[in-house]
């Protein structure tokens, strides 16, 4: 193969794009609109090892908490970048893990690292800022964090400096059938688009936007659900670990399964990172399509959850307010990756909903093995005909 096309300058599209040119791929990427402006943009960052390895996902989820160190590493010695890897540990003091610590422990066993039991007194000790009185909790060896921005800028520079050509501001582009194989790229008149060929395939990696993108090609549409998210940043100090817990929030609905969990987040420059809501796609009626920018309802969400971890006065100490949309898959396995069905020029790398930042650069691989080798994917992993 001479060359390929990836649509989209997230996470996905971007190790992608560095991928395959590291295996000597002619590669173009294509955005839309700005590099970093999807749910990459918007995450927190967290990295949570998986507690089992029973399905494809999940092997690929262990894959991908493994492969992180050496990408991150990579990524400086390429560019000078700390993406702000840090195997910071995590505090579980969620309703279920007090009521009986012994038993999370046990779900745990398998996570590689230590796991402790805390008592209410070593957790206060530990979180001064937080105004609850937790009764126990965990302390988790295996969670980790990364810089979202910094990774972004670091993978940009990688796949610059590699030879990837980034287009950016380009409007939405189409991909569109060509016949009973084949496909063709369309958008704005001015694009001079260079068409896909049979050496030049084209990897659609635009995020909760890719169903749209690929409307007109049957099987067609793509399994894909918009899932809004924000979160806020807070000028408190950083917390050592990152903390989850649990928030009753009887005004809002959890129509999207947060289970009202939320994280306490130690944000790269020593402040804190409150996160992360789940609002349904249509929550109170409002379009996921708009709902890119901050909400009101969003920021009100968040400030509850706030008050219940730091107390009155806590709505003076918001410094930022991000919201992205996470692209899920709505078929049962994971995100959604491979070929196409029936057309060999087209593959997809979409769907990896609330983890995106941990196995987006592993399904980079896998799907880049597929292509390049043959290497078969995991059926659960394709798309559905
Ligand atoms: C608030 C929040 C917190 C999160 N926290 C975490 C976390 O802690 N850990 C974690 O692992 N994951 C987290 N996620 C999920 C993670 O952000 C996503 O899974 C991941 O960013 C998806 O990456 P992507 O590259 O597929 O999509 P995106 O980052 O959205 O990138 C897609 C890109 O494609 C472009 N595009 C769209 N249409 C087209 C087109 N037609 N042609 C060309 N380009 C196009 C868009 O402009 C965009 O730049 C979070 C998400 C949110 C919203």
């Amino acid at each position: 193969m001479r060359s390929v096309v990836v649509l989209g300058g997230g996470i996905v599209g971007l190790t992608m794009a560095r991928e395959l040119r590291g295996r000597g791929v002619e590669v173009e990427l294509l955005e839309s609109r700005r590099i970093g402006t999807g749910a990459t943009a918007a995450s927190t960052g967290i990295l949570t090892p998986p507690q089992h390895t029973r399905t494809p996902f999940y092997q690929l989820r262990t894959l991908a908490w493994h492969s992180w160190p050496q990408f991150a590493d990579d990524l400086a010695i390429e560019t000078g970048i700390d993406v702000g890897y840090r195997r910071c540990g995590g505090i579980d003091i969620r309703e279920r893990t007090m009521r009986n610590p012994q038993r999370e422990v046990r779900k745990l066993r398998n996570s590689g690292g230590r796991v402790e039991v805390l008592t209410g007194a070593e957790i206060r000790q530990l979180l001064p800022q937080m105004v609850r009185t937790p009764e126990a909790g965990l302390r988790v060896e295996m969670e980790a964090r990364i810089d979202p921005l910094a990774t972004i800028e670091a993978l940009r520079q990688s796949c610059l400096a590699s030879g990837v050509r980034i287009r950016e501001d380009l409007g939405p582009i189409r991909i569109e059938p060509q016949g009973a194989a084949g496909i063709h790229l369309a958008g704005r008149q001015d694009l001079q688009l260079e068409q896909p060929s049979e050496h030049r395939k084209v990897v659609l990696a635009a995020g909760w936007e890719s169903a749209t993108a690929a409307l007109a090609v049957p099987p067609s549409p793509l399994p894909l659900e918009p899932v809004p998210g924000e979160a806020i940043a807070l000028d408190i100090e950083a917390p050592p670990h990152l903390v989850h817990f649990n928030v009753d929030l009887s005004g809002f609905r959890d129509a999207s399964g947060n289970r009202s969990i939320y994280s306490w987040i130690p944000a790269p420059d020593g402040s804190s990172w409150l996160g992360n809501s789940v609002a349904s796609g249509h929550r109170n009626g409002v379009d996921p399509r708009n709902a890119v920018e901050p909400t009101r309802e969003g920021h009100q969400e968040l400030v509850e959850v706030a008050l219940s971890m730091f107390g009155p006065g806590v709505e003076n100490r918001i410094t930022d307010h991000r919201a992205g949309i996470r692209p899920k898959a709505t078929r049962h396995g994971g995100p959604l990756l491979g070929m196409w069905p029936g057309r060999p020029q087209l593959w997809v790398a979409t769907g990896h909903y609330r983890a995106g930042l941990l196995v987006g650069p592993a399904t980079a691989t896998m799907v880049v093995d597929s292509m390049l080798d043959g290497t078969e994917i995991p059926e659960e992993f394709c798309v559905p005909v």
